[in-house]
């Protein structure tokens, strides 16, 4: 039985008020509709971060604390209750794996993980041509760099808090890119640009080296797309499809075996 008549003063003026109290996902959902002022939040976030994070003294955790701390100076914590109520754990590590973006985000069992590329931040260290612009801020440093990384992929990740999906730079990814940190380019772009600069130097025909596992190999590029594809040199061929960024052009021959 039910009663349909408000008026009447039935069960549903006997609702407990926590009915009425809005869930964590609800509040970060407010809270993304919120302009915070990424420059300031970002020397926040910055200097919060008890040990120093220069690029040398990088530990695994490093990331971890990242993504939480990010969390904690935008949106107070929000996106980490809001993950939790959905079932899942927000997490952050360094990846060694990830060669071709600057950063990853996914949902995995329960876990909404963030991987920033080792292999990425750390070439773009050695490299040192700074400052470079990454989501269209100027980038001065490492540090800054790691920082801007986890903004692009929390925001992957607050996407999906909020609406329940990830679609890519779609337009709900990059109104919270924007909005929230300030962002105004939203490819993976560090890698891009990098890319397109080696690119200029390697190409299809182009006798190249590149080291795998600890050992260097020589070759020629056949082929390049989003990797480039090298028949290796010596007695035994392979092909391989190699990161652009791995690829050096050959100005030495391979030494004889
Ligand atoms: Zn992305």
């Amino acid at each position: 039985m039910h009663d349909d008549n408000p008026a009447s003063g039935g069960p549903a003026a006997q609702l407990p008020d926590m009915s009425l109290k809005p869930s964590a996902t609800e509040l970060f959902r407010r809270k993304l509709a919120g302009r915070p002022q990424p420059a300031e939040l970002r020397r926040i976030a910055l200097d919060g971060l008890a040990s120093s994070p220069a690029l040398e003294s990088t530990r695994h955790a490093q990331i971890g604390m990242l993504v939480t701390h990010t969390d904690r100076t935008w949106w107070d914590g929000l996106l980490g209750r809001a993950l939790a109520e959905q079932g899942l754990e927000l997490t952050g590590k360094w990846s060694r794996r990830l060669v071709s973006s600057a950063g990853n985000a996914a949902i995995r069992g329960s876990e909404a993980v963030i991987q920033v590329s080792h292999f990425i931040v750390r070439e773009t260290h050695e490299r040192n041509r700074w400052p470079i612009r990454m989501q269209g801020l100027d980038c001065p440093n490492a540090t800054l760099l790691i920082q801007l990384i986890v903004e692009h992929e929390l925001a992957h990740v607050a996407e999906y808090a909020a609406t329940g999906k990830m679609r890519g730079h779609g337009p709900a990814f990059r109104e919270i890119a924007g909005s929230q940190f300030g962002h105004t380019e939203f490819a993976h772009n560090l890698v891009t640009a990098r890319q397109k600069a080696l690119d200029e130097g390697i190409r299809p025909g182009m006798r190249v080296t590149f080291v795998h596992e600890g050992t260097r190999y020589w070759g020629k590029v056949v082929r390049i797309t989003k990797r480039a594809t090298v028949i290796t040199e010596g007695r035994t061929r392979m092909k391989c499809y190699v990161p652009i960024g791995l690829l050096e052009a050959a100005s030495v021959r391979r030494p004889a075996a």
